[in-house]
């Protein structure tokens, strides 16, 4: 079977065509390099070159595609609120071509990549599939009205879709063709910038006032690979006209400072940090109920956050070489 991946050259999407190519299924990906990088295209993935907003190249990427891992599209908080209409253009609008392209070519199976971003500021914790939506940033907003197109589509078109909404992803792969990971200009995750840190140019914690236990914010931290098995099993388990939506993360809180404690382990030596304000926008602790993925998609996660910060150490070890 023949898959397409949108979004491939990106970190998330890069990790998934390599695991598809190795479980043995076809793979096509289109991507407009915009924040994606050609060094992470997987070697024998048929690549096409342009955007999702271009329907003749979205038709043409379709070739003989039975199902899309819909990943493409832009995802930073902070340029989603200086720059609203990109998202709104992106992401809907993007989404939106897709869709109409994948009913001409009558495919009708998508997974996509939703995110915790769509609940905003929960009001209890774990968060479940069921919570409030109500995004803080035309991000998570953009990510949600495509989630409400997906359901539309499902019950009019008889479209099979799953959405799989993440908390943080991190970690990375280690292809045959190297190592695929996260590499963001500027780069704003936790764990690279945990593992970045020097004394000259210590780690920010964005607030050591917050209301948990050692007063930084808590975060589920879920390992790429396991995210990656979650879509080759949520493509498993499409039905026509059904929308489901699924969390995933690990089901467990982690706070800055343990990230701190397990990067600490990783390398060896003290993280240099500087207590710093909190960030615009932040909420203190995020945790996904992930009891759905696990009953709907049998899946669980398997590798934990001291997996997930070595890894990402080791790959960044071997980028700078
Ligand atoms: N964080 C931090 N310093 C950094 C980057 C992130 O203290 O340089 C904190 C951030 O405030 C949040 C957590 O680490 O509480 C995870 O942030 P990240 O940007 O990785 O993911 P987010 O949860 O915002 O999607």
């Amino acid at each position: 079977m023949r898959v397409l991946v949108t979004g491939g050259a990106g970190y998330i999407g890069s990790v998934a065509a390599t695991i598809l190519i190795e479980r043995g299924y076809e793979v096509s990906i289109l991507d407009d390099l915009s924040t994606g990088h050609t060094e992470l295209l997987t070697p024998g993935a048929k690549f096409i070159n342009g955007s999702l907003l271009e329907k003749a190249t979205v038709l043409s990427a379709l070739e003989g595609v039975e199902a899309v891992i819909h990943f493409g599209g832009k995802s930073l908080v902070g340029e989603s609120v200086q720059k609203p209409e990109i998202y709104w253009n992106t992401n809907v609008n993007g989404t939106r071509i897709l869709l109409e392209a994948m009913r001409e070519k009558g495919i009708s199976k998508i997974v996509f990549s939703s995110t915790a971003a769509t609940y905003g500021q929960p009001k209890s914790i774990p968060i479940t599939e069921d919570s409030q939506t109500k995004p803080t940033n035309p991000y998570g907003a953009s990510k949600l009205a495509v989630d409400y197109m997906l359901t539309s589509e499902a019950i009019a078109h008889n479209l099979g879709a799953i959405s799989l909404r993440y908390f943080n992803v991190a970690g990375a792969y280690q292809a045959k063709s190297g190592w695929l990971t996260e590499n963001h200009n500027p780069e704003t995750h936790l764990i690279p910038n945990v593992l970045k840190a020097t004394s000259d140019n210590p780690l920010k914690i964005f607030g050591a006032d917050w209301p948990t236990e050692d007063k930084t914010c808590i975060r589920d931290y879920v390992h790429v690979i396991d995210l990656i098995d979650a879509h080759i099993m949520a493509l498993d388990k499409l039905e026509p006209g059904k929308h489901e939506i699924i969390n995933l993360g690990c089901g467990t809180g982690y706070s800055v400072k343990q990230v701190m404690d397990a990067a600490k382990a990783a390398v060896g030596h003290q993280i240099p940090s500087v207590i710093a304000d909190r960030r615009a926008g932040d909420p203190a602790v995020l945790i996904a109920d992930i009891s759905k993925a696990k009953s709907f998609l049998g899946w669980s996660p398997t590798r934990d956050l001291q997996v997930m910060v070595f890894d990402t150490w080791q790959s960044q070890n071997a980028s700078n070489k």
